[in-house]
């Protein structure tokens, strides 16, 4: 271990020092509490062995000192001091130490405790890691959950969180928010023409253009089952919508999918239906989801590879 020794005597110092170094740990000494601090934050020793009585800055007032940086920095505190009274350790241990010796410290008692502490030490060291694992584990499950396996993009689950929230919003701030549903057109001819693993690719790839296609940092792509998909765009209008539908269909267009099969042309389209509200306070997010629907049909009606407004 690296142990710091704090002791305005250069004799005690170096009486530790003998002890320890056989021991095999590595010694870095300060004379007085204040140069103690800035020895801990350069060399971040893994225990700190320290006097009571100093000048400038007592032992108590460092181990507080030491004691502030919060639990990460937290490192084993022994008081080593000439007084033998029960407030003196219990003084030390309300100063952040965690063991108190009376000098002088016998090579023996001292090698133990530094035993001790060091049990303690990897015991703590285990369990942040630990801590931090499980946290890193949290966060990728807590993604993983919002996420749709096959695209990467928002599942269905998070869309409905999503767009309840926003809903909400837009109603409270009374800004128009706008959703536009998407279908792939002749999809099962698709699949019947090129396998399912193909149809997978090529919805994978539409996922890349719907998440590219709605830049700002609000929008919100996402697959709302089968080969549908859901852009929820807040704070955007008619005009808005509908010039992202048609970044949308362009992102496709330049995808350039073969799909023989398709009535509409030689390759891979979208129907796409466009709903905009300003949400009353009681509106729910089924209304827009339904209009954008009702959108979408009239697209498919139409012909296909259109976007298509509801009442536009
Ligand atoms: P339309 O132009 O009217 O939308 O015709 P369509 O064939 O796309 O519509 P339909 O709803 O009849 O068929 C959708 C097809 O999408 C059916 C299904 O085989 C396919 N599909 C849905 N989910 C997946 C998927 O995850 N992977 C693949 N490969 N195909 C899927
Ligand atoms: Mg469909
Ligand atoms: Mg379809």
């Amino acid at each position: 271990m690296r142990i710091l020794v704090v002791d305005d005597s250069p004799t005690v110092r170096a009486g530790l020092r003998r002890m320890l170094e056989p021991m095999g740990h590595e010694v870095v000494e300060a004379a007085d509490g204040e140069r103690a601090l800035s020895v801990w934050k350069a060399q971040r020793p893994e225990l700190v062995l320290i006097d009571v009585q100093m000048p400038v800055m007592d032992g108590y007032a460092t181990a507080r000192h030491l004691r502030s940086g919060g639990e990460a920095d937290w490192v084993p505190i022994i008081f080593l001091s000439c007084g033998e009274e029960d407030q003196d350790l219990e003084r030390a241990i309300e100063a952040g130490g965690d063991d108190y010796l009376v000098k002088p410290a016998s090579a023996v008692v001292l090698s133990a405790k530094i035993r001790a502490m060091h049990r303690l030490e990897t015991m703590r060291r285990r369990l942040l890691e630990t801590t931090h694992e499980l946290a890193a584990s949290n966060r990728q499950l807590e993604m993983l959950s919002r996420q749709d396996g096959l695209t990467g993009l928002a599942n269905r689950r998070y869309l409905d969180a999503f767009l309840s929230t926003e809903m909400r919003r837009a109603a409270r701030t009374e800004e128009a928010i706008s959703l536009i549903m998407v279908d792939v057109d002749f999809f099962k001819k698709y699949n019947d023409e090129y396998g399912h693993q193909a149809g997978d690719d090529c919805l994978k790839r539409i996922a890349g253009s719907l998440q590219s296609s709605c830049r700002r940092p609000a929008d919100l792509a996402a697959r709302y089952g089968g080969e549908e998909f859901t852009l929820v765009l807040p704070d955007t209008g008619a005009d808005g919508a509908r010039r992202v539908a048609a970044t949308l269909a362009a992102a496709i267009g330049a995808l350039a999918i073969a799909h023989a099969q398709s009535s509409v042309g030689p390759l891979v389209t979208l129907s796409q239906g466009i709903a905009t509200l300003v949400p009353a306070a009681e509106s729910m997010p089924e209304e827009l989801i339904q209009r954008a629907d009702e959108a979408l049909y009239r697209a498919k009606e139409k012909g296909r590879n259109q976007a298509v407004a509801h009442g536009g």
